[in-house]
């Protein structure tokens, strides 16, 4: 809490600085328009923002949704919002775009909540938790469950205003060199798995590392790592990993509905007119669907291109690896919840909410599923 506290501090005192030198959340300029009878119309201000993102520039599905949000917010607000995006990097590295737009370095950031989990280590609850909720429950979740507003109050200290902006829907388990029949198939593997899905599997013996992307394809070459996970046949195709990996495994139990952020820097945020936040919520709702629509759509012909073209091996991890990695991943949770009371507060809100998509799930989604495979 002290730490926080400070921090909460030096926002201040940064967003006081940036108000004092005229930098910062605000470097729109005006354009006074003329009307045809010569007279002035009220000039429209228009507002140049720059888009720090964790992606590189365009990268497949999420890059991509970047652009898009860029695109669609430009056109609703007929010029009037300018967003400039920036792949991992080209303003900032990728794990400085939490810092840059909560101190207005930049006024927006594309990227995930679980990144940021030396800040706060609830924010994994609002990308993925492993056995969490998927796509269509994350949503439900979020906007109608009471998850928005516990992501509000804990972005609250750090200047920020957080949004819902994209999903891959359920990954994969990952690329392995090794075949995964049994639990002590597990003991000793090195496998890149980031967050508590790395923390579950190194409690099986697992030593679980942390790659960036761009090293995987030939970490997996040189067998620094027996076994990545990344995301799913649309990402994973464009990597190469086929070239590299002998098992595609499923299904992704550490990410089962992954969400994607959009940060805002909240003085930045605050600076607009209300119809121009409202052009934001409403453009990060839409790309929210429309990454989720995107990786639908091509995970479905990645995948056929994987096995059809390439000969992958596609497997399912086995059950009793499955419930293993279930009840050792409640147990990792209960023990955060228990020294982390912010942890708790959203761990609870979350687990109440999935008791009861599981409930209709089951009689739903799943039921259908089923009815679905009876021939
Ligand atoms: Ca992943």
């Amino acid at each position: 809490m002290k730490k926080q506290f400070l921090n909460l501090k030096i926002l201040v005192a940064m967003t006081l600085l940036a108000a004092l030198t005229g930098c910062g959340a605000d470097s729109g300029n005006s354009a006074a328009a003329e009307s045809a009878s010569g007279q002035q119309a009220a000039p429209q201000k228009v507002y140049k923002w720059k888009m720090v993102t964790t992606w590189p520039k365009n990268f497949p599905g999420l890059g991509t949704a970047a652009e898009n949000f860029s695109t669609m917010v430009g056109k609703m607000s007929g010029g009037r919002l300018e967003v400039k995006v920036y792949g991992a990097g080209q303003l900032v590295p990728a794990m400085e775009t939490f810092d840059a737009v909560s101190q207005g370095t930049a006024e927006m950031g594309h990227s995930s909540a679980y990144y940021w989990k030396g800040k706060t280590r609830a924010s994994a609850f609002f990308t993925s938790v492993p056995f969490g909720l998927n796509a269509q429950e994350m949503n439900g979740w979020l906007h109608y469950g009471g998850g928005m507003a516990l992501w509000n109050e804990l972005y609250e200290p750090f200047n920020l205003v957080p949004l819902a902006a994209g999903n891959t829907g359920v990954q994969m388990a990952g690329w392995f060199n090794k075949e995964i029949n049994s639990l002590a198939d597990l003991d000793g593997l090195k496998m890149r798995i980031p967050g508590i899905g790395g923390e579950v599997m190194s409690r099986l013996g697992v030593e679980a590392v942390n790659i960036p992307g761009g090293e995987l394809y030939t970490s997996m070459q040189t067998g620094v790592i027996d076994a990545t996970e990344w995301v799913g046949p649309y990402n994973d195709l464009a990597f190469g990993f086929h070239q590299v990996a002998k098992y595609y495994y499923y299904p992704g139990w550490h990410e089962p509905g992954p969400t994607l952020e959009l940060i805002v820097n909240k003085q930045a945020f605050n600076s607009l007119p209300e119809d121009l936040q409202a052009i934001i919520e409403g453009a990060a709702r839409a790309v929210n669907q429309d990454m989720l629509d995107d990786y639908t759509a091509h995970n479905y012909l990645a995948l056929d291109e994987l096995v059809n073209t390439h000969g992958v091996d596609v497997r399912p991890l086995p059950d009793e690896v499955l419930a293993e990695l279930n009840r050792i991943t409640q147990q990792v949770l209960e023990e955060i919840a228990a020294e982390d009371p912010e942890f708790k507060k959203v761990y609870d809100s979350q687990k109440a909410f999935q008791e009861q998509a599981i409930k209709y799930h089951k009689i739903s989604e799943q039921a259908y599923y089923r009815a679905r495979e009876l021939k």
